[in-house]
């Protein structure tokens, strides 16, 4: 562990998947707010090397069945819940239940009643639950979110976003048990925050359509495709698109006097943004999740929900929901306001 810990907030992390070891172990030795403090894991086979390139103590490892006794461990602040999706609603309620603040993958949980359970129990426990909406820290989306929601370019007319991105054989993704839907849960959800966050709004309404799916043995139960369209409260109309099939990548929004868009918008790097006076938008290098923990981490060091809380996750599987009634159903579903 480092030395220079002092006044951070430690972070355990929980399951360590391609995630979890290819993004947040690396972010948590670039932040200013927090660390990383501790680890669950059901392999035992991982805990030597992260053991050894993090200097985690013994003490601070824990497994899913002893999980319940980190609440005697002084040094997690904070419990990062970057399990397969259905496991989310359980490991954040445990955690809150074990005393800790919480930061839950997206999509927050499989259905909206989980949802409400884990911030029932982090509101108990008198804990903050964070979800993981890394591009709300990202100077990309920042300047979407400014230039939609100041109006910079008038009125917004439309909205076209798309995430497509081949998934592998075999994944817990593909498994509805395990992910609870197709791309929409796992990548459409960049395109439905981008929309609210550019617009400021919610939407009213939605339709959407899937198509037969290529590989019948690959994809049982969930969509391969999606299109959907989300009716804004001002009637302006998003069109967007997920699929587990192709590639891209992109949300541009078009105004009343010109367009602004990111392209490539969802990855962890390599963002670029233009728009139709000829700006281009381009930062030097950063990590997104060390923004994100840390702006997390300071909200909690300040007593504050942070800019992504559990309402925003459940506000976001309630309109996954609407979604997918949508798509199998085919009519246009209302989306009821709270
Ligand atoms: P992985 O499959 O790579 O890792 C999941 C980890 O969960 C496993 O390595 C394992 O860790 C643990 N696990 C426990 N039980 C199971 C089980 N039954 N099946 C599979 N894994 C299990 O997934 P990701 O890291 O890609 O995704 C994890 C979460 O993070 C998801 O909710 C995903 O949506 C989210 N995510 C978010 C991203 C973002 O940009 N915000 C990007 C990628 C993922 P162990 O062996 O240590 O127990």
């Amino acid at each position: 562990m480092k030395k220079n810990n002092e006044g951070k907030l430690g972070i355990a992390l929980v399951g360590l998947g391609g995630y979890a070891e290819g993004q947040l172990a690396p972010a948590l030795q670039q932040t200013k707010h927090c660390y990383l403090a501790g680890i669950v894991t059901g392999s035992p086979s991982k805990i030597p090397s992260w053991k050894e390139k993090y200097n985690i103590p013994d003490k601070n490892i824990y497994s899913y069945e002893n999980f319940d006794a980190i609440r005697d461990n002084p040094d997690f602040d904070i419990v990062y819940v970057v399990l397969p999706n259905s496991m989310h609603a359980e490991y954040t309620i445990r955690a809150a239940q074990a005393g800790k603040h919480v930061i839950c993958e997206k999509p927050m949980a499989l259905t909206v009643e989980d949802c409400d359970k884990m911030i029932a129990a982090c509101k108990k426990a008198g804990k903050f639950l964070s979800i993981g909406y890394r591009l709300h820290f990202d100077p990309y989306h920042l300047d979407m979110i400014r230039m939609g929601t100041q109006k910079e370019y008038g009125e917004i007319k439309k909205i076209v976003t798309e995430f497509l991105q081949p998934s592998v054989k075999g994944e817990w993704r593909l498994d509805k048990k395990y992910s609870g839907g197709g791309p929409l849960m796992d990548l459409g959800i960049y395109c439905l925050q981008g929309v609210m966050y550019i617009t400021g709004m919610v939407p009213v309404a939605v339709t959407a359509q899937t198509f037969p799916v290529s590989d019948k043995e690959k994809f049982i139960g969930i969509e391969e495709n999606l299109d959907w369209q989300m009716e804004m409260p001002d009637g302006m109309i998003a069109a967007c698109r997920t699929s587990y099939s192709g590639s891209a990548n992109t949300i541009r929004a078009e105004a009343e006097n010109g367009w602004f868009e990111l392209d490539p918008a969802f990855y962890y790097a390599g963002l670029k943004g233009s728009t139709a006076d000829g700006k281009i938008i381009s930062y030097a290098p950063l990590s997104q999740q060390a923004k994100q923990m840390d702006g997390i981490s300071l909200s909690v060091k300040n007593n504050q929900n942070s800019i992504v809380p559990g309402e925003m996750g459940r506000r976001d599987v309630k309109i996954i929901e609407a979604i997918y009634e949508a798509m199998k159903t085919g009519r246009r579903v209302i989306i009821e306001t709270d």
